[in-house]
């Protein structure tokens, strides 16, 4: 079959399985099977972390000088941006992103992230000696943490998977990176790139695997640390087993975001910008602002425009160039999302899309569905659905918006809409969120990224994300 594999990527060799377990690829636009690739069972992890610790203990990659480690990274970054195009493609057949989205978020992302934390080597290398209120000098130092287990979501699969990897390599970890089981040919262009780039065996492994295999690796004696990008139940199953262990770890987890307009916003700045701050991946991304929470006065005027914005989306083949919204991933994920929008007739008044596209007999495509009338402590107002389902929710006054915007398990992302950058930026700061846009959203590399309460623990792309790979030392200067 045209994209079968079948090797891991282990200590920069090709190896064959140690079962003849696979998983099937499949198209999301077209429910056509893509390829398959072998399923990692334990035999496997164990070889992916044995290779990692040989090379996190002798190789010189833990050793050496961030500097050195950047030059790597930088060859790693070009070797990416050789495969973006391959990366895009490759991400959007397996998960229906459409190809415009994934081409940035996919294809240049990665190489954006990977150059951004080699970057970061000069101020790694400078001397950390502190003068204590004790009138004793301190030595700080950071040294790697060790073997890192990275476990990725179907969802952003490379950028996410990036997002581990680029801090722990400049950190001097190196790296066990477990796919999700309907990513996974996108990983393998990175493991070539990896090789294209010359980095030291062992120091990047990749084993795709199912949860239980993902436990096994969360749970290895071997792993210092995981970092986990994935649903609030699966977090919390790796915090316990991580707790136990003490090991460290940073996650990454689910979301139910407002997007507030305040009674100055521009609705049509809104408008325009839904796709990406609402809707991105057809809802299939963590920070989605899919509560959106409008003014009483300007209700019925929201709501006509998110409908007429919303039925104007292009949905099709995630390869088609024109599409804005591709299918859902999986034929589970589009059942969930249907479940979600029955529960949300109940709770309030559908006024748009509910059912599955026209022209669309093949795909788990679903419509872009709105949905008012609602409380916010209604079922679609409080769990996270990952699907194009938009939940209108009608408050009084500012303070109301901002009860309500905190009134939920998560606090992950949020935007504030408001003609007034001042005004929106103040209610921004009382939005209790690990992140949150004024009058747009958009990660900003550089600036940490991560949520609070059921959204996580950690942060991802800042230059703060490189110390959950590190271990510090402080040696007293006693006499
Ligand atoms: P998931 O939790 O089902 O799976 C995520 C990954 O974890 C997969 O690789 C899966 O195989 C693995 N896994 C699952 N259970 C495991 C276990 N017990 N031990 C080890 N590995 C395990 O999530 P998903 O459906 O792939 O992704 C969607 C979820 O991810 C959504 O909830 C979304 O909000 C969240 N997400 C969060 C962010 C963020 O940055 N906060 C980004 C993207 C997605």
């Amino acid at each position: 079959m045209g994209q079968s594999r079948d090797a891991f990527f282990i200590g920069n060799q090709w190896v064959p399985p140690a079962s003849d377990r696979r998983f099937e690829l499949i198209n999301a636009s077209t429910e056509e099977v893509i390829g398959t690739v072998p399923e990692a069972v334990e035999a496997d992890i164990d070889a992916a972390v044995a290779a990692a610790r040989k090379a996190f203990e002798g190789s010189g990659w833990s050793d050496a000088k961030p500097a050195e480690r950047a030059s790597a990274m930088q060859r790693f970054a070009e070797a990416i941006a050789r495969r973006s195009d391959e990366i895009a493609h490759m991400v959007s057949i397996q998960n229906g992103m459409p190809l415009s989205i994934s081409q940035m978020l996919e294809g240049q992302a990665p190489v954006d992230v990977v150059k951004y934390y080699s970057g970061l080597a000069q101020s790694l290398e400078q001397d950390d000696i502190r003068d204590t209120p004790m009138g004793k000098a301190a030595h700080v130092e950071k040294s790697p943490i060790g073997v890192a287990a990275a476990i990725v979501p179907w969802n952003f699969p490379v950028t996410l998977a990036l997002s581990k990897i680029a801090p722990a390599m400049i950190a001097g970890c190196t790296m066990v990176i477990k796919p999700s089981p309907g990513t996974v040919l996108d990983s393998y262009i990175l493991a070539e790139a990896a090789l294209e780039a010359d980095l030291p065996p062992g120091v990047l492994n990749w084993v795709a695997a199912d949860r239980d295999a993902g436990a096994y690796l969360v749970s290895h004696p071997d792993v210092d640390k995981v970092a986990f990008t994935g649903s609030t139940a699966a977090g919390r199953m790796i915090a316990r087993t991580c707790g136990e262990l003490l090991r460290p770890v940073t996650l990454e987890l689910g979301g139910k975001s407002a997007a507030i307009l305040l009674e100055d916003a521009d609705i049509d700045i809104f408008m325009d910008n839904i796709l990406f701050t609402s809707l991105l991946h057809s809802g299939q991304t963590c920070f989605n602002g899919t509560r959106v929470l409008a003014p009483k006065k300007r209700h019925a005027e929201i709501v006509e425009a998110l409908v007429a914005s919303v039925e104007a989306l292009q949905i099709g083949d995630a390869l088609d160039p024109a599409t804005q919204l591709g299918p859902l991933a999986s034929r589970a994920q589009r059942q969930k999302v249907e479940d979600y929008i029955a529960i949300g007739k109940d709770e309030g008044r559908l006024v748009t899309g509910g059912g599955r596209p026209r022209n669309t007999e093949r795909g788990w495509f679903v419509e872009p569905t709105v949905i008012t009338d609602l409380h916010n402590s209604d079922r679609i107002a409080q769990e996270e659905i990952f699907g194009p389902v938009l939940a209108v929710i009608a408050y009084e006054g500012e303070e109301e918006a901002i009860r309500i915007a905190n009134d939920s398990p998560f606090g992950l992302g949020g935007s504030v809409w408001s003609a007034d950058t001042g005004r929106a930026t103040s209610v921004a700061q009382k939005i209790q969120s690990g992140t949150v846009g004024v009058n747009g959203y958009q990660p900003l590399l550089g600036a940490p990224f991560g949520g609070i309460k059921a959204s996580g623990l950690g942060r991802e792309f800042g230059p703060e994300t490189v110390t959950a790979y590190q271990n510090v030392k402080s040696i007293y200067m006693i006499g």
